[in-house]
């Protein structure tokens, strides 16, 4: 077995798609970044890059690679796994903390977990996200952007064929 954990933060901006874990969520600003800002799918490629001890979102795909430009976080997040996949790996676990002041997240987490679970190809009940606010305190709790705590364990099967 092998953890790996993944942190991510970006700023709130009007005008943008507020996309977390692959779902658009209805909200006045969304996420500024050079992809569609996917904090919490960002997280979660960190945490599975890390515990398979292969480096981190920049590396693989970098922010001035044009190519990435717009790209659906969601996308990355198959890309990423499809390779871990193939060199034997599968998802234990998915434990993620989602810091937004607003909007509230509650009714979206059903939907983020299948559209993970789906890319991971693995099931909903072992991802768990939790929503929670910085309680008024800092750019997060005054609502400057949203941050994201990702922890997955990964379960080494050994090689097999992609
Ligand atoms: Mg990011």
């Amino acid at each position: 077995m092998r953890i790996g954990i993944g942190y991510d933060i970006h700023p709130l901006v009007p005008g943008r798609p507020l996309i977390l874990g692959g779902v658009e969520i209805p909200f006045e600003q969304g996420l500024d970044g050079h992809s569609d800002a996917d904090v919490l799918t960002h997280a979660v490629i960190d945490a599975v890059l890390g515990a398979a001890g292969e480096g981190d979102i920049g590396h693989h795909f970098g922010v001035s690679d044009p190519r990435y430009e717009g790209v659906r976080s969601l996308d990355l997040l198959a890309e990423s796994w499809r390779r871990l996949e193939a060199k034997g790996f599968r998802v234990g676990n998915v434990d993620a903390t989602l810091v937004a002041e607003a909007p509230r997240l509650g009714p979206h987490l059903r939907g983020m977990t299948a559209e993970l679970a789906q890319v991971l190809n693995m099931e909903a009940a072992r991802i768990n996200i939790k929503p929670t606010t910085a309680k008024g305190l800092g750019p997060l709790g005054s609502g400057e952007g949203i941050a994201c705590l990702a922890v997955v364990l990964l379960i080494e099967a050994g090689d097999r064929e992609a």
